[in-house]
């Protein structure tokens, strides 16, 4: 019998922010003091114990920050009320915040500035939008909540929506507001959807499909959904330890895939073993 196919999304693992993040933590680490995160700087754990060792601390509060330490602000960004918490307490920052969220951040701030009720499309329990509500100075909602104020509206998203639902939802806006000026900023950051659909295309061609990240991790649970709504074999790994070789077994095309926050050294090590158990020639990024 042939040996299979691997094909490996070119998209994988770390977006621009997630990699600008992770390398300015690394950075901080090389200086003098203690470093901190506030919550884990990326949704893998592999990656928060690597930090770990290099001496970067996980906490949940600005609190628990000694003076004088270095705390560096993960991509979603964090809200005003904390940078200032973080600013009184002559702690030192290391902004790492995604340029992308700081735009969405800016745009919300100068739509309430200019007197616009501001109504975000995104998921009210994530961090990046909490902030997002923070720079509205009190003038931002969560879709579906529309303020009372209908008169003039402005529209972001959050970076990481589908931006056929960000339509969507300005869609029922306009409906819902036919009086109202309304302001739309398509914040949608494009690597979200291109992951999602060079997924869709990977699950279209494979027998079996790997979706390496952590599994806490919101976006690569994401893909692993895509390919099981396509009817795909899916598997959800955080390491190469995790494959069995019973899943590639009559197999002839295997895709492999990962979220933006998995490293591409887990990704290789993966592409590698899956190679090792299956004889398969990788098509796409090499590994190694
Ligand atoms: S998904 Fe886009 S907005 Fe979010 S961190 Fe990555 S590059 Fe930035």
């Amino acid at each position: 019998m042939c040996a299979p196919k691997v094909v490996v999304a070119e998209t994988a693992g770390f977006c621009f922010g997630v990699k600008r993040a992770v390398k300015m933590a690394y950075d901080a680490a090389k200086g003098e003091g203690p470093v901190f995160t506030l919550g884990p700087l990326i949704h893998n754990p592999q990656v928060v114990d690597s930090l770990r060792e290099k001496g970067i601390e996980v906490t949940s509060s600005v609190e628990e920050i000694p003076e004088g330490a270095v705390v560096v602000i993960r991509s979603h960004g964090v809200p005003v009320d904390v940078l200032e918490r973080l600013q009184e307490n002559d702690i030192r920052i290391v902004d790492a915040t995604c340029p992308f969220v700081k735009r969405a951040q800016q745009i919300v701030r100068s739509l309430a500035e200019e007197g616009f009720s501001v109504v975000i499309f995104g998921d009210k329990k994530h961090p990046e939008v909490k902030a997002l509500v923070s720079y509205g100075m009190g003038r931002a909602s969560i879709y579906p909540e529309i303020p009372n104020d209908k008169v003039k509206i402005g529209v972001v998203s959050q970076t990481t929506q589908l931006l056929e639902k960000f339509l969507q939802a300005v869609k029922e806006i306009i409906d819902k507001c036919p009086f109202s000026e309304l302001r739309v900023h398509n914040t949608v950051c494009q690597s979200t959807a291109e992951r999602q659909k060079e997924c869709r295309q990977i699950a279209r061609e494979a027998d079996v499909v790997i979706v390496v990240g952590g599994k806490n991790s919101a976006n690569t649970k994401k893909l692993v959904d895509i390919a099981r709504s396509m009817g795909k074999e899916t598997h959800h790994i955080e390491v190469a330890s995790e494959l069995s070789p019973s899943w590639f077994l009559g197999k002839r095309v295997i895709g492999i895939t990962a979220g933006a926050s998995t490293p591409d050294w887990i990704i290789s090590e993966v592409v590698e073993e899956v190679r090792r158990m299956t004889g398969g020639v990788v098509n796409g990024r090499q590994s190694g």
